[in-house]
């Protein structure tokens, strides 16, 4: 923290000065201080010439020179250190403000209110304040005005020697003037830093509205990955378990009914014995592909597991769909089939089970299509059982038996 320590100086200023100079913040000095100290430095320099004119007329002995010294050459520096070594530099500068307009009341009541110096004194310091505080820093740049006024006629008595001459008139014109274009340029830079800011904020907000985009659509791609088969690209089991209670709710609701066929390809693993693990994936495919092809576009197909297929039919009462089933059937069975390079005939047997126009739980519909899948396969395979259609009394999902459809 400590930066640089001055030699001792003597008495209350070098105390003062040494408060200053020791306790250097790291963090950079605030761009209102720093903005306020060169406006100060440069326009109370200007104001400093306006006076010594305005002394030099009317003859001011020399504590008054140097109480002008003071309060425009070396004051300025003062509270520029105390605002940029405060805890709340912006704070400490408001303040620092509000003692300015306190000095201008004391400089104006002191010299007898010459109109144009001390409008230029109140106008400058009730600008400054307008600028952070709005009407109400105006009113207290006048208060603190009235306040070092009335202090100053308090001490030395009431003086009032409005007139100044033609020459000093012109200077605190041109100060207050040099003074409203170096305001005006602050002003002026600070809209364009603004504007700068905002583009850039922009610019950031729709970088990150795209990167937004681009990871939603990753979680999309994700979702989707998540609920597809790697072989065959079929929906799968975890895509089925959110997808049948969505169907089984939206045909409830609808009065509609709702066919589920459980497909089961008939003595898979000879045929991955026979031609090989690459035939069977194969035939998965195909079989996939020609479930894909036969679909409607509300209807949902499913690898329900290894070579086993699930087919979601909405709006499909059970005879329409057994007649499906047994088309299908019938064309797996009648194809040729050539996986891997190799010839061989496939068939499979299938498991039918509706939920008619009610709340069958997903879980009791799968298990009453299983049911008379197994009972395809035990009656022969290369066959369709249906589950009888589901009266109201299932809904807690009990079994009901199965009979043959084909
Ligand atoms: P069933 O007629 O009673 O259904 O007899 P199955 O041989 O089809 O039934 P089983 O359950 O005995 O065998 C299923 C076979 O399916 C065994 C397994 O190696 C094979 N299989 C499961 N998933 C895959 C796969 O992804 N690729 C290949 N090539 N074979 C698979
Ligand atoms: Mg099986
Ligand atoms: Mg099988």
């Amino acid at each position: 923290m400590v930066r640089f320590f001055l030699h001792p100086f003597s008495g209350v200023f070098s105390a003062a000065v040494a408060h200053f100079m020791i306790a250097v913040p790291a963090a950079p000095t605030h761009w209102v201080v720093r903005m306020n100290h060169r406006n100060r430095s440069a326009s109370w320099l200007i104001f400093a010439v306006v006076l010594a004119a305005h002394f030099l007329e009317h003859g001011h002995g020399a504590w008054t020179w140097w109480l002008m010294v003071l309060q425009f050459l070396v004051y300025p520096h003062v509270v520029y250190l105390r605002a940029r070594h405060a805890e709340d530099p912006l704070a400490a500068e408001i303040q620092n403000l509000l003692l300015d307009n306190f000095c201008f009341g004391l400089w104006a009541a002191a010299l007898g209110f010459p109109l144009w110096i001390a409008y230029t004194l109140v106008i400058c310091g009730g600008i400054n304040l307008t600028a952070f505080r709005a009407l109400k820093g105006l009113l207290q740049a006048l208060v603190a005005v009235a306040a070092g006024a009335a202090l100053m006629v308090a001490v030395a008595g009431w003086r009032f020697t409005p007139d100044t001459s033609l020459r000093v008139s012109a200077m605190s014109m041109l100060c207050l003037s040099i003074y409203l274009v170096l305001f005006a340029r602050d002003a002026h830079t600070r809209t364009v830093a603004l504007s700068a800011t905002r583009a850039r904020l922009r610019k950031s907000e729709a970088a990150l509205q795209s990167q937004l985009q681009a990871v939603e659509s990753l979680q999309e791609q994700l979702t989707e990955q998540a609920h597809r088969d790697p072989l065959t690209g079929l929906h799968n089991r975890r895509y089925l378990n959110t997808a049948l209670p969505r169907e089984i709710d939206a045909c409830a609701r609808e009065g509609a009914t709702l066919a589920l066929l459980l497909l089961d390809l008939d003595h898979f693993k000879q045929i991955n014995d026979r031609h090989g693990h690459a035939a069977g994936d194969d035939v998965l495919c195909q079989v996939a592909a020609l479930l894909l092809q036969s679909m409607r576009p509300s209807d949902s197909c499913c690898r329900y597991g290894g070579e086993e297929f699930l087919l979601l039919l909405p709006g499909m009462g059970l005879q329409t769909a057994v007649e499906r089933a047994q088309a299908l059937r019938q064309q797996v069975a009648e194809r040729r089939w050539l996986a891997d390079g190799q010839s061989m005939q496939v068939t499979l047997s299938i498991g039918v089970a509706c939920a008619q126009d009610a709340g069958l739980k997903p879980a009791a519909l799968i298990d009453l299509a299983d049911q008379a899948l197994y009972r395809a396969k035990a009656e022969g395979r290369n066959r369709v059982c249906a589950a009888p259609a589901v009266p109201q009394a299932l809904v807690d999902g009990v079994a009901m038996p199965v009979h043959p459809a084909a």
